[in-house]
Parts: structure tokens; C-alpha cells; sequence
């Protein structure tokens, strides 16, 4: 009698065993968060079944990795990659990593379709209107120091070849912040990917990436936020699949001179901070750093223009206009699925 039952009660146990083994194991909702780029990131994601990884390796790797991207393409570190270009006298080629190399080939592609609104050769003039890596000026500049301080930007000035980039002109300065956000967003979708995370979103200063659904099975949605700087309100609610999202606005980066708002994104036509009422742009595109070089490019362009260019290109963009003291939202076609 004994031997039997005890046979039975083992095979219960060995039964049991075997059905937690088959069962999936319990797919936790990770939550990461840091700081980035002057600015701070967010993940969150469904850990992968069976998996090694824990969620402190995880925030490691991600961490090293946007380390790296700071290093390599980041105005405000000396020692950049980018910054050891930019103090160059001469002109040597200077060889670039494959990272900074991609950023800065998407940027002069962008410059192309954009008719220069986007330009990261701007850098002087960033740094003349005090929203580069200097303190502000405590004047406007005047007429004749922009006209001077223009003529050093200009993509045409910069020589990419095989073997680097090189400055055709001394006070060449590459400033990639524009771009370098989104880029740094889809490193990081990239390296969850290769640890077979595919339910994703991760966001850096309000930039990000996102796929497949949350631990529920729902989508992930996305606010677009009202372009106010003192709160935080919701414009419009969206889910974008499996896409990068951006934008561009002046009404967190600016500042204010005898009642003149000074906008951080500088029109290369003109030299100068943008003036003008398109106060939001939000571009989506399966790729996050062209979606950042596109927000940014057609915020320059102001809402007429910005509204033709991404309707010509079939660009899925909501921008939102500030008309008699009022929020009106456009967004093209290509936009229209992803709002709910
Ligand atoms: P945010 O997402 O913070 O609104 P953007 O992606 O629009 O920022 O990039 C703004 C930054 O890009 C500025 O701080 C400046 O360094 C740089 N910049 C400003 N104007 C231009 C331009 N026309 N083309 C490329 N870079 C620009
Ligand atoms: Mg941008």
C-alpha cells in the first residue's frame, strides 16, 4: 500500500511540475527610467518569455549604450566625437564612427528634401542665439553678426567621403541635436530587439518608439500634449502601431526678451529664432530619427509651408497652429489612422 501511494502522490507532483514547466512564464511589465541628452528616457516593456536578462542588466546595457551616443554626437561634452570635429582648425579628414556617420548622412538627405530647413551646420548661429552649449547672450544680435555668422552654415560646406568628413570652412560647426534624440531612441528599440523584446516603448525627451501592445494586449497610446510651457494637457490621443514618433515645438525651449519669445529652432534663411504661430509639429515614421529630423525641419517651415511639404511627401504630420489665441490641430491623410 505504501510503496503505491507513494508512487502516485510522486507522479502528482511530477505532473504539476511539468505543467508550470509548460506554462508561460509570468510576462512582467518593465519599467525603466534615466537620464539622457540633457533630458530623461522612459521604457516600458513585456519582458520576453524565458529569459536570462534581468531588468538591472537591461537598464545597463541601455545606459552604456546612450553613453556611447552622447559621447560620439553630443555639442555639450568637449570630448565628443562631435565636439573634437567642430574644434578642428584645419582641414583634415576626420574619420567617423558608423553611429555619428548614419546621424549626419540622414541629416544631409533631410537638408536635401527640406530646402535646407533643416540644417546641422546651423550650429554658429545656435551658439550665437545662446542655445548651444554657451550661456545666452544678454543682447540681440545685431543684423550684421547674423548676415556674418550665417554665411559659416551651409551643408555644401561640409565633404563626406569614405574615409570621414572633412570642413571646407574653419568655423564649420556640426551641431546634431536636432536629430540625435530620435537616433538614440532607435539604438535602444534595436538593442530590446536583439534580446527578443518586440512589446516596446521607449521614449526619450518625448521622442520615441513603439511595438507591438502593452502586457494586457492593448495598444500603446500616445499624447500629444497641448503646446503650453506652464502644463501639461492633452491635445490629442493617439496609437501609432509599430512607428517612431516626434515633435518639435518652441513652447518648452525658448526664452523671453522685452516680451519677444526666443525660439531654440533657428530658420537658416534667416538667421533667426522662427516667429511664427505653428507652435507644435508631431511627425511619425517607422524610423525615430527621421521622424525628429522632419518635426524639427517642418517647424521651421511654419504651418503653410510645413502643411504642403508633408502633404507632398505623403508624411503622416499633425500640426497645431495658434490662431486668435486658440489650439487649431491639422493632420494630414497619412496621420489620419492613428488618431482615436
Ligand atoms: P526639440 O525636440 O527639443 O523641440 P528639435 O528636435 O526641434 O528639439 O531640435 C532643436 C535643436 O536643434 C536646437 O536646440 C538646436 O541645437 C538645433 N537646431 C536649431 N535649428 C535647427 C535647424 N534649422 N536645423 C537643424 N538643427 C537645428
Ligand atoms: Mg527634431
Amino acid at each position: 500500500m505504501y510503496p503505491n501511494y507513494f508512487y502516485r502522490y510522486l507522479c502528482v507532483i511530477a505532473c504539476s511540475l511539468l505543467l508550470i514547466a509548460c506554462q508561460p512564464a509570468s510576462e512582467p511589465q518593465w519599467a525603466l527610467q534615466g537620464k539622457t541628452m540633457g533630458t530623461t528616457y522612459h521604457i516600458k516593456l513585456v519582458a520576453p518569455e524565458q529569459t536570462e536578462l534581468t531588468e538591472t542588466q537591461l537598464q545597463q546595457e541601455i545606459d552604456q549604450l546612450l553613453v556611447d551616443v552622447n559621447h560620439a554626437m553630443s555639442t555639450y561634452q568637449p570630448d565628443s566625437e562631435l565636439s573634437r570635429f567642430n574644434q578642428l582648425t584645419d582641414h583634415q579628414v576626420f574619420p567617423l564612427s558608423s553611429a555619428t556617420r548614419t546621424v549626419v548622412e540622414e541629416s544631409i538627405r533631410l537638408y536635401h528634401m527640406t530646402d535646407g530647413a533643416l540644417d546641422i551646420t546651423v550650429g554658429p548661429l545656435v551658439n550665437l542665439w545662446g542655445f548651444g552649449p554657451k550661456a545666452r547672450p544678454h543682447t540681440i544680435p545685431d543684423d550684421e553678426l547674423i548676415e556674418k555668422t550665417r554665411l559659416k552654415t551651409g551643408v555644401e560646406k561640409i565633404q563626406l567621403t569614405d574615409e570621414g568628413i572633412t570642413k571646407t570652412i574653419t568655423d564649420l560647426y556640426v551641431d546634431l541635436s536636432s536629430i540625435a534624440k530620435g537616433y538614440g531612441v532607435d539604438v535602444v528599440a534595436q538593442l530590446l530587439e536583439r534580446h527578443g523584446i518586440s512589446n516596446y516603448l521607449v521614449e526619450i525627451g518625448g521622442e520615441m518608439r513603439l511595438s507591438g501592445h502593452k502586457l494586457d494586449g492593448s495598444d500603446w497610446r500616445v499624447a500629444v500634449e497641448k503646446p503650453e510651457s506652464m502644463q501639461r494637457t492633452v491635445q490629442q490621443i493617439i496609437s501609432i502601431g509599430d512607428n517612431g514618433i516626434a515633435t518639435s515645438g518652441d513652447y518648452r525651449n525658448y526664452y523671453e526678451e522685452d516680451g519677444i519669445r526666443y525660439s531654440h529652432t533657428i530658420d537658416p534663411q534667416t538667421g533667426k529664432p522662427i516667429q511664427h504661430k505653428l507652435v507644435s509639429v508631431t511627425v511619425v515614421d517607422p524610423s525615430c530619427m527621421t521622424a525628429d529630423g522632419f518635426a524639427t525641419a517642418i517647424n521651421v517651415m511654419g504651418f503653410e509651408k510645413g502643411k504642403a511639404f508633408a502633404l507632398e511627401h505623403n508624411l503622416a504630420v499633425l500640426l497645431i497652429n495658434r490662431e486668435n489665441g486658440q489650439f487649431k490641430a491639422y493632420n494630414t491623410p497619412a496621420f489620419e489612422p492613428y488618431l482615436r
